[in-house]
């Protein structure tokens, strides 16, 4: 096989075949094929679209490219959820103490800061002493122990992703549902799942903003997940405003610790509720309860009954992790300086750009510039308003967190661009908009894929 006529296949809009598609993953894997014609063949991928069995073909191709996990040694039913990326997004942070709590096991491969995107990694690693990165072993040993273990990924870990990935970021050709879906269920399958509950992301925050493309996506890794023999289902959820009233490192940490300490703040609302949801349908796959619905009433139990926060600290403490801090999140807090962002008008908070939102927040310091650099724990941003909520001229809209003052010039810019505050208020979208299921899949497949 020549990776010349495999572009010029792709180029040209015809199908590859298994076998094809397997060449391209295993020499993206092992070095085998140059980068350029790896970097074309993703560019025709990209424009042209892949058809359902070349997604499973080359989903199946790059999770078998390195080690897998074998979840079957654990004796429990092993489930996850997966977020396509967002603003504020710590929805793991509760979702796996709580399945766990439940009886199920969650192996975790998260990852970390990317674009406009927080990091579950960079979230955890901001406790000091919390390892990410665990062997395979490691983890399993974790897993048996607490019932969840949130890790990065090994090196060994479908490597294909990690060399096609860091392509698609230099060559714009991230934002394909074809490749996404690729790359997430290729890491996810990878783990040995029996199930997997996606939450993907729609609106102003997203990585594919349109419903439409959101939807199609959806479907398409849930197909992907079904194919594979992993039960999958997918949550379509808002993200037109950060998640929650914080975004940042530590600060979704503390965040996460008082809502798995039972306290209620009614800006960290949305982020509960979306987190019950999540964890309802990690129960319901898991066969814990008879309903999704039934899954969130018990998730609602775990939490408020301290269970949740339980497994969390021992995870933390398996993980090497120092637990001290948790019982002190505010004052574990120190961030180098700080600054309160306030209205220039009154009004309503009528439309946030949630993707420039998010870039505040990776410019304070919680994300980074380039791969391999460090990351500040304690930047980030607090907020006061959500979308709909009357503004006063003057009024505090959040407080930027950050470890020196020079730093507050572009996030500054940024929101003030990004917040939009109108006469009148606006009708906000549901938090959840719509699930799809192993049933209900093949209908958006058949709309909204024209191939
Ligand atoms: N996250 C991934 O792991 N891969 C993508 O392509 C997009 C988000």
């Amino acid at each position: 096989m020549h990776p010349v006529d495999l572009i010029r296949k792709k180029r040209d809009g015809e199908e590859l075949s298994a076998e094809e598609i397997q060449f391209l993953a295993q020499g993206a894997a092992q070095g085998s094929i140059p980068e350029e014609q790896l970097a074309a063949w993703l560019m025709a991928a990209f424009l042209r679209g892949l058809s359902l069995a070349e997604v499973d073909a080359l989903t199946t191709a790059m999770r078998f490219s390195g080690e897998v996990f074998d979840s079957s040694t654990l004796g429990k039913f092993a489930v996850d959820k997966h977020s396509t990326g967002g603003v504020g997004d710590k929805t793991s942070l509760l979702v796996a103490p709580i399945a766990a709590a439940a009886g199920l096991a969650v192996p975790m491969i998260s990852g970390r800061a990317l674009g406009h995107t927080g990091g579950t990694l960079d979230k955890l690693e901001s406790i000091p002493g919390y390892r990410t990165q665990l062997s395979l072993k490691e983890m399993e040993s974790v897993l048996t122990k607490v019932g969840a273990s949130i890790v990065g990924q090994t090196q060994d870990l479908v490597p294909a992703d990690r060399v096609l990935y860091a392509l698609r970021d230099r060559t714009s050709t991230v934002e394909s549902p074809y490749l996404i879906c690729a790359s997430i269920m290729s890491k996810k399958l990878a783990a040995g799942l029996n199930g997997l509950v996606l939450d993907v992301k729609t609106g102003s925050g997203a990585f594919l903003r349109r419903k439409e493309d959101a939807l199609f996506l959806a479907a398409l890794m849930v197909e992907t997940g079904e194919r594979a023999g992993t039960h999958t289902a997918a949550l379509l959820t808002n993200m037109d405003q950060p998640l929650g009233r914080m975004a940042g490192n530590w600060i979704e940490v503390w965040e996460s610790l008082e809502l798995l300490q039972g306290k209620r703040d009614p800006l960290s609302e949305d982020l509960r509720e979306l987190s019950l949801a999540l964890a309802g349908w990690m129960l319901f796959l898991g066969g814990v309860t008879r309903t999704a619905e039934e899954g969130r009433q018990s998730a609602e139990e775990i939490l408020t009954s301290g269970e949740a926060l339980k497994v969390f600290t021992q995870m933390v403490a398996a993980h090497g992790g120092d637990t001290t801090p948790l019982g002190q999140p505010a004052q574990f807090h120190k961030p180098g300086v700080s600054k309160e962002l306030c209205a220039e008008r009154s009004g309503y908070l009528a439309h946030i750009d949630c993707t420039a939102a998010g870039w505040a927040v990776q410019r304070l310091g919680a994300g980074r510039e380039r791969a391999g650099e460090p990351v500040d724990p304690f930047a980030g941003i607090e907020w006061y308003v959500k979308l709909g909520s009357p503004i006063k001229a003057g009024q505090p809209l959040c407080t930027m967190f950050s470890g020196q003052a020079s730093r507050f010039s572009e996030p500054e810019a940024l929101l003030r661009k990004a917040l939009v505050i109108a006469d009148k208020p606006v009708e906000e979208g549901p938090l959840i908009q719509g699930i799809i299921t192993a049933e209900n899949r093949k209908e958006f497949l058949k709309t909204t894929n024209p191939s």
